[in-house]
């Protein structure tokens, strides 16, 4: 085996290194999977179906008929005793809430739904465990404004409100968003922030859910942004495509058309949540030029397989989405239990890398504690530099190559 060397040669061990050395430590990953054709994703109103299609499509009836309490939720599934308790202190923890459209994806047969663990509460929230925090990434101490994050040198973090369509539980912002904990944005203040630091050329609305807010607001926002000369690049982030479609209305693209492009991450962690009517909004945000990625969180007993990771990345290419980021699950309070290991991350990764479209590939990032911020993760293809310039490199394969520019 070579040994790892970056700027200084040490002579490889025996055998010598020929381009044909067979693969020992890359598992080359079973490629061959049932084409995917859209025949097969979730459509239609499911336990709903009796609800008139105009009230379905409307997003305030989706928002106003969400499951909150147990007792709605066991109206359709037996909820397990982990799950009851779960319930209990999501009152003082985060709170609860599907909407009807993303409760159709659950499989209530299935207590281990990898929908059904994203959203239902467990008894396991309520145990914290060492090196866990409820600010895991230190966005606190980052904070000049309410709402209003400062990292990195020439972007900000906007977060515009306190509320989801529906709440993950595993939420970096579980301290703020909810209701459950006092914070409240303010917005002037940080477009005030914002249009005295010229250095800020890039603004991300987050939060919360920026695509709750009314239309009016957002168009108000959008303009303040749009008017300040050195905001060159905005960003939204929201999971509301994925828990609500419905919420994509021709009136809220054309918001984003008239201030375009605003750029925009969606959140889907499971091919089940690429249904038909998802497909249908992310046609209807990229026919207004929005360019559309995708963040996922990595997630045990949810997307911490191959077959499954694969099989998501490649119905959001078909969605006109952009895989962007797979991120290790941040160390938030009481999510042990959907911690996944960082090796098993570079695992996915490694068996993506090569095996499907480069498009498909997301960036494996560590969002580092303390407020360091992102920092990519990835399989190691390079095994050593000589001082000649060659570099001795694994293909997707495990086959040795060398370069020498
Ligand atoms: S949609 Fe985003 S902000 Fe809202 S609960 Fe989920 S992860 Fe947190």
């Amino acid at each position: 085996m070579v040994q790892h060397v970056y700027g200084c040669f040490r002579a490889p061990p025996t055998p010598p290194l020929t381009t044909s050395t067979p693969a020992v430590s890359f598992l080359a990953p079973q490629i061959m999977q049932p084409q995917d054709n859209r025949t097969n994703w979730f459509k239609g109103q499911g336990l709903w179906a009796h609800i008139p299609e105009n009230q379905w499509k409307d997003w305030t009836w989706q928002y106003k008929h969400r499951l909150i309490t147990p007792e709605q939720f066991e109206q359709f599934l037996p909820l397990t005793q982990s799950e009851r308790r779960g319930f209990h202190h999501a009152q003082e923890r985060l709170s609860v809430a599907v909407t009807p459209y993303f409760f159709n994806l659950i499989d209530r047969s299935n207590p281990d739904c990898p929908i059904r663990r994203q959203i239902i509460p467990r008894g396991e929230e309520a145990h914290n465990t060492p090196g866990e925090f409820a600010d895991p990434i230190a966005e606190e101490e980052q904070m000049h404004a309410d709402g209003l994050v400062h990292r990195y040198p020439d972007r900000v973090l906007f977060l515009v409100t306190n509320q989801c369509a529906a709440y993950c539980r595993y939420c970096t912002r579980g301290r703020m968003v909810s209701g459950v904990h006092n914070y409240h944005p303010r917005h002037e203040a940080a477009l005030e922030y914002i249009a005295r630091h010229p250095q800020v050329r890039d603004v991300l609305l987050s939060g919360g859910d920026p695509l709750l807010l009314t239309d009016a607001r957002l168009d108000y926002l959008l303009s303040r942004l749009r008017a300040i000369p050195h905001v060159e690049f905005i960003r939204i982030g929201s999971r509301i495509p994925v828990f609500m479609p419905q919420r994509i209305t021709p009136a809220l693209c054309e918001i984003l058309r008239k201030h375009g492009p605003i750029w925009m991450s969606i959140h889907t962690n499971h091919p089940r949540e690429c249904t038909e009517e998802l497909y249908q909004a992310t046609e209807r945000l990229a026919f207004t030029g929005t360019p559309l990625g995708n963040q996922s969180v990595l997630l045990r007993g949810v997307n911490d397989d191959l077959d499954t990771l694969r099989s998501l990345v490649h119905r959001l290419l078909m969605m006109r989405v952009r895989p962007y980021y797979l991120y290790a699950c941040d160390l938030i309070k009481g999510s042990a239990h959907l911690r996944v290991p960082v090796q098993k991350g570079i695992e996915l990764i490694r068996g993506l890398r090569g095996f499907t479209s480069g498009y498909a590939v997301p960036q494996f990032v560590i969002d580092s504690p303390g407020g360091g911020g992102k920092i990519p993760i990835n399989p190691d293809y390079m095994e050593s530099i000589c001082p000649d310039g060659k570099i001795l490199l694994r293909d997707y394969t495990g086959q040795l190559r060398e370069y020498k520019p």
